[in-house]
């Protein structure tokens, strides 16, 4: 079985011509998951990594298994008003408006090297909204991965073309 096999495609949600890659099945198969995590941690063994820093919500289950694994500390990145101390703040488009990403301001020293994680990469807003708010923190982002690339969508692209090391795991065609 492929990590691509252990993901559910659910067709036309939450719209009409959207194909929803549910990660769901993945995580709750054991092979999968372990298999998952180590591809994600693959590329950085051997580097120091202080600090991986995950999306809300399916990046923080993929980032703690990832930070666990390379002994590295874990930040959250959460949806506006969900981070108790100050934070840093960044707008970001989505397909309808706009939203609000934060990180705690002390959540990442300067200099600190940080691996960025999320399940999926379509458009890239939100990793680059991430990316930014990484930038403003002082971090020295040294690679953003994800278990799935839509490249047709160009996010990877996008972040590449910020000087980001992009990988993933598995690639769809498509939206
Ligand atoms: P984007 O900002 O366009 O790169 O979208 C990435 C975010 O939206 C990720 O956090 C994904 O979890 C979610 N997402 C976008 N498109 C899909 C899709 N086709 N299937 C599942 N999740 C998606």
């Amino acid at each position: 079985m492929t990590l691509a096999d252990a993901i559910r495609t659910i067709p036309d949600h939450p719209k009409p011509g959207i194909q929803f890659r549910d990660i769901t099945t993945l995580l709750a198969d054991p092979r999968a998951f372990r298999r998952a995590i180590e591809e994600l941690v693959q590329p950085f063994i051997g580097a120091r990594v202080d600090k991986v820093a995950g999306i809300e919500a399916r990046g923080f289950i993929l980032g703690g298994a990832v930070a666990h694994q390379l002994c590295a500390g874990f930040v959250p990145l959460r949806k506006k008003g969900k981070l108790p101390h100050r934070t840093r703040s960044v707008a970001y488009t989505l397909e309808y408006g706009v939203d609000e990403m934060e990180i705690h301001e002390d959540a990442v020293g300067a200099g600190e090297t940080v691996v960025l994680i999320d399940d999926l990469i379509a458009t890239g807003g939100t990793a680059l909204a991430a990316v930014e708010l990484l930038n403003q923190s002082g971090a020295r982002l040294i690679g953003a991965s994800f278990v799935v690339d839509l490249p047709e969508l160009g996010g990877a692209d996008r972040l590449r073309a910020l000087g980001v090391e992009v990988a993933s795991l598995v690639s769809f065609s498509g939206h």
